[in-house]
């Protein structure tokens, strides 16, 4: 075996027994703080609703592992095991050399990844959401998700994988550079026509019609010297009863989004200060930083890619007799998460510095009370744990623990 392969297979055996050690770790940890609210809660979460969310952050903790030993075990029979290759072999039989035949192997690829994912999630709706009494989805409209899901998928990406391809074809060693540029302008125009095309295949919006909100929300705009197109409800009831806000678009698609869960369970101060926080993430920039992060650390991948694909052994070290252009996307696609699972730690800290500073702003900008009124209310009615693991917290929460958040708050 090339020691390329040995490597990775390293990387991954390494990768997914931190992922499982963790998530035991998380498990026990919750279970074991399962019988008792903690303090600073305990006047606005009762006991019976600590347990549950205890039993449904362990819930979805185990199915979180079963989802990696999975995910392990498909990398491996890609890779190893020959998938890719047979794969490979199939769009080989109607497909002669170039582009098509690429566009094929990958789509086939989308396809088989999206067939041995839809039972996990109809287990992860239809089992624990609706244990815990969050499902609404009916499996109508779970289906009709994923048929219109797929669609969409394979019509936003394989044009940009397509013209990847080209490049690869015209350009020559530095085509990664023009891939790199063009992906990024690609990701942007997608952001652009998200809330306005993308989003409204899935959901309805309509205008904000409660007035008190409404108005509210205006003041808290002017006050911040910010303009927005759109104030919209989404009718996100339709699925789960988690309750949700978030912020939209750029330029002229730019919107305020509130899930209606979300308004059902929140007064409009609460909103408020809701808003304020997201507001915040956007007046400091943690939007435009988070995209240039991607887009400095996608031109290294883009590079390494380009480097990989020309070397014979990139290919045969990783169970591929048939190199190609389209093949080394695939093989990249496997090959880098497990190594890049160190960064992961890093990620979530540089998150959670982000929405320290969010709820600074929110407390400068509307009111620190209401916004740690509404964050109990959506960790009580979300059932999330307020007792993580803080190892396993470290590396994946985007968000920092309730607990350190509220008194952050509360000193504000
Ligand atoms: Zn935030």
């Amino acid at each position: 075996m090339h020691s390329f392969g040995i490597l990775f297979l390293a990387a991954l055996a390494l990768a997914t027994a931190v992922r499982l050690w963790l998530a035991w770790r998380h498990a026990a940890h919750v279970a074991a703080h399962r019988g008792s609210v903690p303090t600073a809660f305990a006047s606005e979460i009762d006991l019976a609703q600590h347990q549950k969310a205890a039993d449904y952050s362990v819930a979805k903790t185990r199915f979180a592992m079963v989802d990696t030993a999975v995910g392990a075990a498909i990398a491996l029979a890609l890779t190893f095991g020959g998938g890719l290759q047979l794969l490979h072999e199939i769009s080989a039989l109607w497909l002669g050399e170039g582009i098509a035949r690429g566009l094929a192997l990958i789509a086939l690829l989308g396809l088989l990844l999206t067939l041995i994912d839809l039972p996990f999630d109809a287990w992860r709706t239809f089992v624990i959401e609706q244990r815990f009494g969050f499902n609404k989805t009916t499996p109508g409209l779970f289906l009709a998700d994923a048929v219109k899901g797929l669609a969409v998928g394979a019509l936003l990406l394989l044009p940009l994988v397509a013209m990847i391809l080209w490049l690869i074809r015209v350009i020559g060693d530095v085509w990664w550079m023009y891939a790199w540029a063009v992906s990024v302008a690609y990701l942007l125009f997608v952001q652009f026509i998200g809330p306005t095309v993308i989003a409204p295949l899935f959901n309805k919006f309509s205008p904000m019609q409660n007035a008190e909100i409404k108005d509210r929300v205006e003041k808290l705009l002017a006050r911040c010297g910010f303009r927005v197109k759109g104030l919209m409800v989404m009718d996100g009831s339709r699925r789960s009863a988690h309750g949700n806000a978030y912020f939209t678009g750029f330029g002229k698609s730019k919107r305020i989004v509130f899930f209606d869960t979300l308004l059902s369970q929140l007064n409009p101060a609460e909103v408020e200060a809701v808003l304020a926080h997201e507001l915040g993430h956007f007046k400091l920039k943690h939007i435009f930083k988070r995209m240039a992060w991607t887009a400095a650390i996608s031109f290294g991948f883009f590079w390494l890619l380009g480097y990989l694909m020309r070397h014979e052994w990139f290919y045969s070290s990783l169970g591929v007799q048939s190199p190609s252009p389209a093949m080394a996307l695939v093989l990249f696609l496997f090959v880098i998460p497990p190594f890049t699972f160190v960064l992961q730690p890093l990620g979530a800290m540089y998150s959670r510095k982000h929405e320290f500073e969010a709820d600074e702003y929110a407390a400068q900008n509307a009111s620190a009370r209401d916004l740690v009124s509404a964050l109990i209310k959506l960790y009580r009615d979300n059932a999330s744990t307020l007792t993580p693991d803080p190892l396993h917290s470290a590396v994946y929460d985007s968000h920092p623990p309730a607990l350190a958040r509220i008194a952050r708050l509360q000193k504000a």
